[in-house]
């Protein structure tokens, strides 16, 4: 996949991967074996028909290969940039076996960008009104297809969002470099042309209970409100000036469009030394943007590189563009000056155990090893959790130890009646692809609990 220089990428905020050509996407898929049982399938959350869309590339036919991968998947343009496909349907292509997987994700993104570049998008069918509003907790993947979903089955559908843009993780956490706003708002145009309403800066559990959703004549409700709380580290000094949670940081730049700089002033202060904490992908998101507006940035992380949770391409993308990294090391402070800005990260050197019953192996400080590490801005990025405010009030609702809502497996149900829940506020952090998967099947739960069981046209 082509890539923007380094030298320019690192002054910018502009899309860091380029995407295939024409030509190029057709020679990737010439490629494909079209294998019988094909195995990259299996590894799609969603399912996709992988060798059909791709034999579509192959034929030129872009509207069918685009409709194919619709069937399945609403967020096409979205998901072909940021799943993690090298787990999932690129991990199990047969042909990654002995060499090189086919990069269905590039693919995947081709299709979308040439629906979008050539305006094939058709608008599907849209059931009859049934009469019946249900009222959507939040606007990231899960909710945008569970509102999708139910406005194609004729439900009226309202989205009360806590921000003051809609979108979730994909517009306030995956920076412009990797996922461009542009393409999120355009879905969003594309969930409002269905029918869906947006109400935004609305906090359910503050502003607005659940249960009073259903006192203003909603019928279901569903809760899609991600995993927005960040982890701290729980050690002295935290509270300095110029600490902040990965999410803080990363809403402060995407939203306050510090990436638009110099046409907004960026209400983030980076510059100097800064230090990040953790290795997944949120962790080399904040290093990327720190980097790009003006820091010296370290990586701190107390596994090795090969350990690291973020995707290799993400890390790569980060070394070229000169983020450094620190392994096998964690902070134990922070040291501040007499203002109360911080300034350094003592850390201490971490050892690995062997490998425990699910093969991980537990990093462990040794003794006697604290070193320090210049720090202007610290930026920690070591987990974020579920966000139970929307359950808030509700005592109906169940929740587990981690703060995630319990619901039935096979119909979304939370065990208060009538109110759903998908996304990263039923698993935990996980993925685009797999809040998606679960808003999709939450919205055919809510049907079903709407219609009856016996209702028709469920995929
Ligand atoms: P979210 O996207 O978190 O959306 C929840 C929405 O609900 C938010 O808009 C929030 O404001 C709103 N909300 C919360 N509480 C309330 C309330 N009380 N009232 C009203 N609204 C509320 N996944 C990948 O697959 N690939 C990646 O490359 C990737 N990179 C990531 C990078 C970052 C920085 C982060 C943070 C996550 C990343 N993820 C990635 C994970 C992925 O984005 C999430 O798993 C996914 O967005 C979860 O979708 P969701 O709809 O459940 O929740
Ligand atoms: Fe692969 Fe994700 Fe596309 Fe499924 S949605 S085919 S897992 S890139
Ligand atoms: Fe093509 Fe690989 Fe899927 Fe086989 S496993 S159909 S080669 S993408």
């Amino acid at each position: 996949m082509p890539k923007l220089s380094v030298e320019e990428r690192v002054r910018c905020f502009k899309e860091v991967a380029l995407g295939y050509s024409e030509e190029q996407a057709v020679a990737e898929a010439e490629r494909c074996l079209q294998c019988k049982v094909p195995r990259c399938v299996e590894g799609c959350p969603v399912g996709i028909d992988i060798p059909r869309f791709i034999r579509h590339i192959r034929e030129r036919n872009y509207e069918e290969a685009i409709r194919v991968i619709r069937e399945k998947n609403s967020l096409p343009a979205i998901c072909g940039r940021v799943c993690p496909q090298e787990d999932q349907c690129m991990g199990r292509c047969v042909l990654g076996l002995k060499g090189e997987p086919i990069n269905i994700g590039a693919l995947e993104r081709f299709a979308a960008d040439e629906e979008r570049r050539r305006g094939l998008r058709a608008k599907p069918e849209i059931a009859p009104p049934t009469g019946k509003r249900v009222a959507v907790v939040g606007s990231g993947p899960a909710g945008l297809t569970a509102a999708a979903e139910l406005a194609r089955l004729g439900h009226e559908v309202v989205i009360f969002e806590a921000l003051h843009e809609p979108g979730g993780v994909l517009m306030y956490g995956i920076p412009e470099f990797r996922l461009p706003k542009d393409i999120v708002r355009d879905e969003i145009e594309y969930v409002k042309s269905l029918g869906v309403k947006f109400e935004t800066n609305v906090i359910v559990g503050r502003v607005i209970k659940i249960s009073e959703l259903f006192e203003m004549g909603f019928n279901a409700v569903f809760i899609g409100s991600g995993a927005g709380l960040p982890d701290f580290l729980g050690i002295p000094g935290e509270n300095l000036v110029g600490i902040y949670s990965a999410n803080e940081f990363l809403i402060r730049v995407n939203l306050m469009k510090s990436y638009m700089f110099p046409e907004y002033d960026t209400p983030v202060k980076v510059g100097g030394k800064v230090a990040v904490i953790g290795g997944g992908n949120v962790a080399m998101d904040a290093a990327r943007s720190a980097l790009r507006l003006g820091g010296d940035v370290t990586v701190i992380y107390r596994r090795t590189e090969d350990l690291m949770p973020a995707r290799r391409e993400e890390i790569i993308n980060a070394k070229e563009e000169g983020v450094k990294f620190i392994f096998l090391a964690t902070p134990t402070r922070f040291l501040g000056d007499e203002k109360g800005f911080v300034r350094r990260v003592e850390c201490v050197r971490m050892g690995l155990s062997e490998p425990d019953e699910s093969g991980r192996r537990r990093p462990i400080p040794l003794k006697n090893t604290e070193f320090l590490v210049d720090a202007d801005t610290v930026i920690v990025a070591i987990g974020q959790r579920a966000n139970p405010l929307a359950a808030r009030g509700e005592d109906q609702i169940k929740i587990t130890q981690h703060e995630t809502i319990i619901v039935n497996p096979e119909t979304y149900e939370t065990t208060m009646k009538g109110v759903f829940a998908a996304g990263d506020i039923v698993t935990g952090n996980a993925t685009v692809i797999s809040a998606m998967a679960g808003g999709k099947k939450a919205a055919y739960g809510i049907h079903k609990y709407l219609m009856g069981e016996n209702v028709l046209g469920l995929r």
